[in-house]
């Protein structure tokens, strides 16, 4: 539309252009201090058994407070990060904290850390990996590994290396964002995963009026089921929506119809008070963002 409307638009849009350029680089400068500055946490959502309503692992997101422009969203500094080698400063970051902080957790539930690629692909991955198992003393059983497709455009060979020696570990391996990229179906063929977690877009429209036919839902909870994957549907938010992906079987719920990502502290008050129930579309007594 710039384009036609005249050279004044033309002008306006490079200009916008320019903003957000510098505005990256911005982001990637005030990244680089985040960590040591303390401005990064981890917030915590909870993937919940519909069947019981019970809490049984939660996804570590990384949060970052920037001093000057407030929070600031994943969505938009993780690209940022992934352009340069910060995110496997980053990444490595949060893979220690969120075994540290799983393993003060009474009881067993998971938790579940997001790996970029390029972090999936650096020479010692998975000696990180081994390395926070140690230092927080987390039974590897309770760490899984969530990837997505991105990292199977890397050299073939190493993926595969990488992906059996996390297996060797003991860790879990699951695949986030499923059925967004070309190729979800060799991919599973390929890698032993433990868990699938069907993309948000295929849950959202997939009620009445909607434009997703739950029957995409239905073939990868049973492809799934046959390759003894488990399933979570992401991105529940209203009740016709777990009422669907729970009556065609996904093992877990993420979304939030029962609960918002949560802080460590709240995340700790609950366990340490045995209550591992979260109700669905429940009074929202927990904000953390
Ligand atoms: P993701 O791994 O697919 O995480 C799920 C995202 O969906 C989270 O967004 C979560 O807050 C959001 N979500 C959960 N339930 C609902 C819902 O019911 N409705 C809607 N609309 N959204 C829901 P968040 O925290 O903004 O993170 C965005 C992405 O940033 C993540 O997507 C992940 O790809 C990336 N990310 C976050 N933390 C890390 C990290 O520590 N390392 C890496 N490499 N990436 C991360
Ligand atoms: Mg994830
Ligand atoms: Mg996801
Ligand atoms: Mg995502």
């Amino acid at each position: 539309a710039a384009k036609e409307s005249g050279k004044g638009a033309f002008r306006f849009y490079t200009a916008d252009l320019k903003d957000d350029a510098s505005r990256g680089v911005r982001i990637e400068e005030g990244l680089r201090d985040a960590l040591h500055r303390g401005e990064l946490t981890l917030n915590y959502q909870p993937l919940v058994d519909p069947k019981s309503d019970t809490v049984k692992s939660f996804e570590a997101l990384m949060r970052w407070q920037h001093p000057d422009e407030g929070p600031i969203s994943p969505s938009l500094f993780i690209p940022i990060a992934e352009q340069t080698d910060l995110i496997i400063k980053l990444g490595d970051w949060a893979l220690r904290q969120a075994c540290m902080d799983a393993a003060r957790w009474p009881g067993d539930a998971r938790v579940a850390v997001n790996v970029s690629a390029k972090q999936f692909m650096s020479s010692d991955f998975r000696k990180s990996v081994a390395s926070a198992l140690a230092a927080s003393e987390l039974p590897p059983a309770r760490l899984e590994l969530e990837i997505t497709e991105s990292v199977f455009v890397g050299d073939v060979e190493h993926v595969d290396k990488t992906f059996a020696s996390l297996k060797r570990l003991g860790v879990r391996m699951a695949m986030d964002d499923f059925g967004t990229g070309y190729s979800s179906l060799g991919y599973l063929k390929r890698a032993p995963f433990d868990k699938i977690k069907i993309d948000q877009s295929f849950v959202h429209g997939c009620t009445e009026g909607g434009d997703t036919n739950p029957a995409i839902i239905t073939a990868i909870v049973s492809l799934a089921k046959s390759l003894e994957m488990e399933t979570v549907a992401e991105g529940v938010e209203a009740m016709d929506e777990l009422k669907l992906v729970k009556d065609r079987g996904a093992d877990f719920v993420q979304g939030y119809i029962y609960s918002r990502p949560l802080t460590h502290e709240q995340v700790l008050e609950r366990l340490e008070n045995g209550n591992l129930v979260f109700r669905p579309n429940g009074p929202p007594r927990y904000r953390a963002d």
